[in-house]
């Protein structure tokens, strides 16, 4: 097994292997770099694609054995991944007037109103 030739039952069925080498010197699997991967690669290691922070929040929800509120109760500050752990990131915290707030609501408003419009005139070609 000095290649790490497992099937790909031992993989979930998975087409790809996750590990591409066998470090001879450590006697140890060498896991895929991603940056070096196509899509393709990734898909068939059953990855989709997928917002980063909705990462770490499934990742803390695991942490908690699947209950929510603990992830919410969680005070681990030394975690790296406390500050996202409720699946935003609290730099990016915006604080809207509410002028502000009726403003972007009406802008919305019109990009969606424009956004049907074009759908409907497809439907009709
Ligand atoms: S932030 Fe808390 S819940 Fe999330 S991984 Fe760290 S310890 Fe677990």
């Amino acid at each position: 097994m000095g290649d790490n030739g497992d099937d790909g039952a031992r993989y979930g069925g998975r087409r790809l292997k996750p590990h591409q080498q066998w470090d001879r010197g450590q006697n140890c699997a060498i896991g895929r770099d991603p940056r070096a991967m196509t899509p393709a690669e990734l898909t068939a290691l059953g990855f989709a694609r997928r917002a980063p922070l909705k990462v770490i929040r499934e990742k803390c929800i695991d942490c908690c054995a699947g209950n929510k509120a603990e992830v919410r109760r969680c005070g681990a500050v030394d975690c790296p991944s406390w500050l996202y752990r409720m699946g935003t990131n609290p730099w990016r915290q915006r604080r809207l007037t509410p002028e502000q707030r009726a403003e972007q609501g009406q802008r919305l408003r019109v990009v969606v109103q424009k956004t049907r419009n074009r759908i409907d005139s497809g439907r009709e070609d």
